[in-house]
């Protein structure tokens, strides 16, 4: 479900026209939809209602702090991964004890500044980095708030790169190390051991891995009781995935999600956290992009887009599938053709869609790559010596531009040449 529609022949975010839009900020673009980000958080945290839940908005996914902003007025708490991240949440006005902290490589540095912050808990993913986190907190006087994060060896049958509970990724703590590690984290000073936490991986369509890997999660639980080891949590992560294709890859439903999860903790009594971050954000954006050239090449047509790898890199890095729409609706009515969708960079993989059947656009035309609002402006870069393009807010009949498009001397001028010349 999303709020992009055509209105009066034209593609609308809510009730903004991408066509004046596209007058008023220029080319490519993010937009965003608040009442899409709204309807999905609202949908997964409905699908508990009644248990003891925070979900904890996995940031990475989309951090423009004016999305967050939205959806921490909604009651969402935040899943960081740096220091940056957590600057992003408190500067959306997400207080410290609805933020977790995960990640495999945190620094020193980073552990000090969120437990002088006063996070709820951080996500320990090893046992070096669990003694790094003693010494830290316990320098500061302080006790960090701790669930390692466990890895079930399950595989989420998702692309690989984005595989992250089988036994060959960096993630968590193996499982059958877990039970001993919580003994040894019992001992320490500056931790206590207060959840378990789990994330198998992202853009998962089947529920069975997630079953899986909370029945093991249970059991570790019923462990970890015997062991006389208190537990206020479980976190299981984020992961669920989200139809790309339209109708013809359709994800589990939250509610059906929470029949899994509700399954795995009941008797626990333990709060439930989330860490959902591509279902809240995917479908809420769009890229939206001109059409420079359209090319005949020796076999096939390429339409050259003003938008490229830099700034939304999922198709070449994931070989990830977006939908394609023209802004202008009539498009749609005529045949399509088979035409690869590329951008201005110098790269064979800089491409959004390859051998798509897509109504012909023609020179200036504007597109609108769906599904963009989630590991699509974050991962964007100036590869290129490129912009970094602007990121727009709409609600209702409003639009805010919430990243504006630097201009050259931002992006160049802070380099030095060295005065030896
Ligand atoms: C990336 C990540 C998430 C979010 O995953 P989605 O597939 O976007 O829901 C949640 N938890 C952790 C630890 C992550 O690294």
């Amino acid at each position: 479900m999303h709020q992009f529609a055509y209105k009066g022949g034209v593609l609308h975010a809510e009730d903004v026209s991408l066509d004046a839009l596209a007058s008023e900020v220029g080319t490519p673009f993010y937009c965003y939809s608040t009442a899409t980000l709204e309807r999905h958080y609202k949908v997964f945290a409905d699908a508990f209602s009644g248990a003891d839940v925070l979900v904890c908005y996995s940031i990475k996914a989309n951090s423009n702090i004016a999305v967050l902003r939205t959806l921490g007025e909604l009651g969402s708490g935040m899943d960081v991964v740096s220091e940056g991240e957590l600057r992003r949440a408190r500067a959306a006005g997400v207080p410290p004890e609805r933020i977790v902290f995960s990640g495999v490589g945190k620094t020193r540095e980073e552990m000090a500044y969120a437990l002088n912050e006063g996070i709820y808990a951080f996500n320990v993913e090893s046992e070096p980095e669990l003694a790094a986190l003693n010494e830290v907190a316990h320098g500061l006087g302080v006790k960090a708030r701790v669930a390692l994060r466990v890895n079930p060896d399950i595989d989420p049958k998702t692309h690989r790169k984005i595989s992250t509970g089988k036994a060959e990724d960096k993630f968590g703590v193996p499982f059958d190390r877990a039970r001993a590690l919580y003994k040894e984290a019992a001992g320490m000073q500056g931790v206590e051991t207060c959840g378990i936490h789990m994330h198998i991986g992202s853009q998962i369509t089947d529920l069975k891995p997630f079953g899986d890997a909370f029945t093991l999660l249970r059991a570790l639980a019923g462990q970890l009781k015997e062991d006389g080891i208190k537990l206020e949590f479980i976190n299981f992560g984020g992961g669920l995935g989200v139809p790309y294709r339209g109708s013809n890859d359709v994800p589990p439903h939250p509610d059906e999600y929470a029949t899994v999860v509700l399954d795995a903790a009941e008797e626990l009594n333990c709060k439930l956290l989330f860490e959902p971050g591509r279902m809240i954000a995917a479908n809420a954006g769009i890229l939206v992009t001109r059409v420079l050239y359209v090319k005949e090449g020796a076999n096939k047509t390429f339409t050259v887009v003003d938008a490229a790898m830099n700034d939304l890199i999922r198709p070449t890095l994931y070989e990830a599938y977006h939908d394609i729409w023209p802004v202008r609706e009539s498009l749609r009515a005529e045949p399509p053709q088979k035409t690869d969708v590329v951008g201005p960079v110098c790269e064979t993989g800089d491409y959004l869609a390859l051998d798509r059947d897509l109504p012909p656009f023609g020179e200036a035309d504007l597109m609108a790559v769906m599904t963009a609002g989630a590991y699509g402006a974050v991962q964007s870069s100036t590869y290129n010596t490129r912009l970094l393009i602007p990121e727009v807010l709409v609600k209702g009949g409003h639009y805010a531009v919430v990243r504006p498009r630097p201009d050259y001397d931002e992006l160049i001028g802070g380099e030095k040449i060295p005065d030896w010349f």
